[in-house]
């Protein structure tokens, strides 16, 4: 699939047919430039220079439409009187960005007259064209800068990152091998809000069914996965048994994702009905390679995993399901250690992971095989999505990975170490104000920034914990929050 940003040129007639030409030329040759800079991840197709209501409603229309268009740039290089975008705006579906920007970078002394002014208006047209968006509060990304500048194309990037989320998460399916492990909270959710808002399609499909499919599984097939562990991972136990019973589970899990087009599953050690193991090395390489995968029925995590995945597509970094474990409290040098009980995704291995199996006790199975790596260092953020009763809300904080502290030789499990912001211990009370789950999508490839792109497209709550937040300010903002969600609800 194309994934395309339509750029759309607001004009109108006053200035005559040979202004409009400049125009559009003009906009064709600015999406070839973008486009040749490397720096997007979608492609800037010039669509339109708009003079009435009718082409403005019919390019939102068609948008909405195609499937290949994941947004819509809007730019006016000249002065577009900003009734004429009303009815195309309320009908636009699909995330929408103004560019606020020139032809030109500089003023050039010498040519500047009141032609040159007229046909170089973009202060004047995008404020009217600002107008409108604020009129109507639509949500929008507002980018202002040079055109051709590395900071302006990083942001429209970053922005087009959100947008590849927003549409992956409108076709996202996900499969829960189970339920929601007994008694937990914070990984339960409203289904029908979360496809209302979100667009998830979250089904349960029973572990006999997965069983069934794992007793169809060939010899042949496992053998060719277990060769894929091979040439990934380096082998690091005697165990080959439980190496290839994990093959086994991987081989079934795929394939029921695969004909149910989904990209996410969950599964709970407290329903293993008929398995012999808890898949840990199974959803880890199944992680590698893009899917989401959720801890204890944690469905909203593992969607999150596979949508914030897709964003990061191309990027440096590793984009993982985590959790929050065990604290080292030295004064002045507080870090977090996060890993899962198996399942961390290698996608932030500083190294080639070791297939190791070691007991688990939970679940009363059979000792599960499963990577065990350190990850890489690197700024990113952690992310958690909870539903507060009416409405979702994200909570998204910085954290600087590093590499951990410990070698920790008894800890059978991958594990990565992080700094929080502003600080551990603020960042600790200002998650628990908020609801932050132990659960995470810990991200050194993306940034806050796009994921509040995302909510914002999405239409969901989104609080910050960055290194400027105080506990006073963010209980403050979770307050107001609040009321204006209710607000907005009604
Ligand atoms: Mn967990």
């Amino acid at each position: 699939m194309a994934k395309q940003f339509w750029f759309v040129v607001g004009s109108q007639f006053l200035y005559g047919p040979e202004v409009l030409e400049t125009v559009a030329g003009r906009a064709a040759e600015m999406a070839e430039k973008m486009n040749a800079s490397g720096l997007l991840p979608g492609e800037v197709v010039y669509k339109v220079t708009a003079k009435t209501e009718r082409e403005i409603t019919k390019v939102m229309m068609d948008a909405n439409y195609d499937d290949d268009c994941l947004g819509v740039i809007t730019w006016c290089h000249t002065f577009s009187p900003s009734k004429m975008w009303i009815h195309g705006f309320d009908k636009l579906q699909k995330p929408y960005c103004h560019l606020a920007t020139q032809y030109n970078r500089n003023i050039p002394n010498e040519e500047i007259d009141m032609d040159f002014m007229n046909l170089n208006q973009a202060a004047h047209g995008d404020r009217e064209h600002g107008f409108i968006g604020a009129r109507m509060r639509l949500p929008r990304k507002i980018i202002a800068g040079y055109w051709q500048d590395e900071k302006v194309l990083k942001e429209l990037g970053d922005w087009m990152r959100a947008a590849i989320g927003a549409d992956a998460s409108r076709k996202l399916r996900v499969i829960r091998f189970g339920d929601n492990m007994r008694d937990v909270a914070v990984t339960e959710g409203d289904k029908v809000e979360v496809e209302m808002k979100l667009g998830w399609q979250v089904d349960y499909w029973p572990v006999g069914h997965l069983v069934e499919t794992m007793n169809a599984v060939t010899e042949e097939e496992v053998e060719a996965k277990y060769a894929e562990y091979l040439e990934r991972y380096e082998l690091d136990t005697d165990n080959i048994e439980s190496v290839k019973y994990q093959a086994l589970e991987e081989v079934a899990m795929r394939k029921i994702l695969e004909r149910e087009g989904a990209m996410a599953f969950i599964n709970t050690f407290q329903d293993l009905y008929g398995m012999k193991q808890l898949p840990g090395i199974a959803s880890q390489n199944m992680m590698a390679d893009g899917y989401g995968y959720g801890g204890e029925g944690d469905w909203k995590v593992a969607a999150m995993t596979t949508i914030m995945k897709k964003m990061a597509e191309g990027l440096e970094g590793g984009t993982l399901f985590m959790e929050d474990y065990t604290y080292d409290l030295e004064p002045g040098n507080e870090v977090s250690l996060g890993a899962h009980m198996l399942e961390v995704c290698p996608s932030i291995a500083a190294a080639k992971p070791k297939i190791q199996v070691h007991h688990l006790g939970i679940g009363d199975r059979e000792d599960p095989a499963r990577l065990v790596f350190e990850g890489k260092e690197g700024a990113g953020i952690v992310v958690s999505l909870i539903d507060m009763g009416g409405r979702l809300r994200m909570i998204i904080q910085d954290v600087q990975v590093i590499k951990p502290i410990l070698e920790m030789p008894n800890l059978p499990v991958a594990r990565v170490m992080w700094k929080a912001m502003p600080d551990l211990l603020t960042g600790v009370k200002c998650w628990i104000h908020a609801g932050g789950a132990h659960h995470t999508v810990l991200s050194t490839a993306l940034t806050a920034s796009m994921m509040q792109d995302w909510c914002e497209m999405m239409g969901i709550e989104c609080v910050h914990i960055s290194k400027d937040t105080t506990e006073e300010s963010f209980k403050k903002e979770l307050f107001y929050n609040d009321i204006a969600w209710k607000l907005k609800n009604l």
